[in-house]
């Protein structure tokens, strides 16, 4: 059994996609267990993001994830890191596969719907920056 870390981001929120993602999600067979909506600020979305400080992308990136609200998950199952990636497809919809979120939905590289963990590491740390351990239904 795997955790990993969802994002529906500003773009699939406003855009009304998060059912969808929704759906995708239970129906691939993977169980959410932490749910929350939240308007991130720039330090919580700045943290998030770290790795990506020295991108000549982050100020775009940061700016674009604090602009209105985004949809939190943890996704817990077999493989669910690759299974939701998976799901998700390529980083930028040119690339993504056919019947994948970004391909489907995402504007961009950059505004592409959702957000999802690339490791066992970053899941554990991204889960554990959202929600604490009550609000998790394990
Ligand atoms: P995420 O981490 O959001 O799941 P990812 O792992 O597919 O996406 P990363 O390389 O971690 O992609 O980049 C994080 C996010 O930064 C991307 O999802 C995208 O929103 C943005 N991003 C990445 N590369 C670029 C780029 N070249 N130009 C603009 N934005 C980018
Ligand atoms: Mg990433």
């Amino acid at each position: 059994m795997q955790r990993t870390l969802a994002i529906v981001k500003p773009d699939g929120v406003a855009k009304g996609y998060i059912g969808e993602v929704v759906k995708r999600i239970e129906a691939d067979g993977l169980k959410i267990i932490a749910m929350r909506m939240e308007l991130l600020t720039q330090t919580k979305a700045e943290g998030f993001y770290y790795v990506h400080k020295e991108r000549p992308f982050f100020n775009d990136l940061i700016a674009f994830m604090t602009e209105s609200p985004v949809v939190l998950m943890c996704l817990e199952g077999e493989d669910a890191i690759a299974r939701w990636r998976g799901l998700m497809g390529a980083t930028n919809p040119e690339n993504a596969d056919p019947g994948t979120i970004r391909k489907d939905m995402a504007t961009n590289i950059e505004r592409n719907v959702v957000h999802g963990s690339d490791a066992p590491e970053t899941a554990a740390f991204e889960v554990d920056y959202f929600f604490k351990g009550s609000e998790i239904m394990g």
